[in-house]
């Protein structure tokens, strides 16, 4: 049986979505290609309330993450983490040679301003990276909280890991001054894995001029300049498939309205919440529950393989906890394009399992 997915990423996306990646080919040189990206800018910006430049890249959100700290990182970079994803954020400083620090909070807990002023404060950074929404425990940090700290402290380049949270839960780039804004297709865009988009900064853009050895494949100045200088294209191939799909999931996710599609994943993520706290426990700290994903505290010790099996009986997946939260919580989406009622139906199965 086919499952519907309830994983944080790759999520379920929709067959008139899918039709999309079948469009014919057209050259990634041509008019028609520029139209396409410049097209696809303009209403990303809508999404991510930004004026800044939009970039795409053929890789999933990784490789702008990685292109991020080492095209922008002049000193030493901050990075802060509240789990497995910016664990990842620092490995990928280390093995680039970027001087770094990990400063972490504790699993279920957000990034506190104090943590982030405290290390500001020293000057010895001039690019700071943190995950807004942890996909491992379900925190989301509050950049209203945050934002005031960035604000002070001018000179440092202000990286957000918007992975499993952009378009699920409002993000003001501009009014949050955020500088690199990072998601992925597979998660809350709902398109399948292979294309991950950035905002980026005029600041940004000129902290990466000053960077001698930014790579090439993810430099982000070659990104921008291709955008500007060669009228909207993109260095290499890109996948131009994506680039269909989502210029027409764009259209459909501003049809639905932003207001819209974020009142419907906080009523995603409050019925989740609600059955969960009824059936289980929540794992994570209750002031910064994520819109887009809910870490469930398996405080009846199922083991998650028979609840994955059970489901799958029933035509539904949902994720395991992560790295070190493996088999003491369990994960649910509730993302992207998905609905309450589906919701209830996933709820539901759960039940009938657990009893
Ligand atoms: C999924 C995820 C990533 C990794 O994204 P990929 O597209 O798989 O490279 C990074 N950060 C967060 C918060 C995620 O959820």
């Amino acid at each position: 049986m086919r499952k519907k997915l309830f994983i944080p990423g790759p999520v379920e996306v929709r067959e008139d979505v899918l039709a999309r990646l079948a469009t014919p080919m057209i050259g990634h040189r041509t008019a028609q290609a520029s139209a396409l990206q410049r097209g696809i800018a303009g209403k990303l910006r809508q999404v991510m309330y930004t004026d800044n430049e939009i970039i795409l890249s053929t890789s999933s959100g990784s490789g702008l993450m990685e292109g991020a700290v080492r095209s922008c990182t002049g000193k030493r970079a901050a990075v802060f983490s509240i789990g497995a994803f910016g664990d990842r954020w620092y490995r990928m400083c280390t093995a680039n040679g970027i001087p770094a620090d990990l400063i972490q909070s504790e699993l279920g807990q957000p990034t506190t301003p104090e943590q982030v002023e405290a290390a500001l404060s020293t000057g010895q950074y001039d690019l700071v990276a943190i995950t807004h929404n942890e996909t491992a425990t379900g925190v989301a940090n509050n950049l209203d909280e945050l934002a005031p700290v960035l604000a002070r402290h001018p000179e440092v380049v202000f990286c957000v890991d918007a992975v499993s949270s952009l378009g699920g839960h409002r993000i003001e780039v501009d009014r949050s001054g955020i500088d690199i804004c990072i998601t992925s297709s597979q998660k809350c865009l709902g398109l399948p894995p292979g294309l991950a988009v950035a905002s980026v900064s005029e600041k940004a853009y000129q902290a990466a001029k000053k960077v001698p050895h930014r790579g090439l494949y993810f430099d982000y100045v070659e990104l921008v300049d291709f955008v500007r200088v060669r009228n909207h294209q993109y260095p290499s191939t890109p996948s131009l498939p994506h680039m269909f799909a989502l210029d027409y999931q764009l259209d459909r996710i501003l049809a639905e309205g932003l207001d819209n599609r974020f009142a419907r994943h906080t009523a995603m993520a409050e019925r989740v919440r609600a059955w969960a706290r009824e059936q289980f426990a929540l794992y994570s700290n209750e002031r910064y529950l994520s819109n887009t994903v809910t870490c469930v505290d398996n405080t009846r010790n199922l083991p998650f393989a028979t609840l994955s099996a059970g489901l799958a009986e029933r035509g539904y997946e949902i994720s395991d906890g992560y790295a070190a939260l493996k088999g003491r919580t369990f994960r649910i989406a509730h993302m992207a394009d998905a609905t309450l009622t589906e919701i209830e139906g996933l709820l539901d199965a759960i039940d009938a399992l657990v009893g």
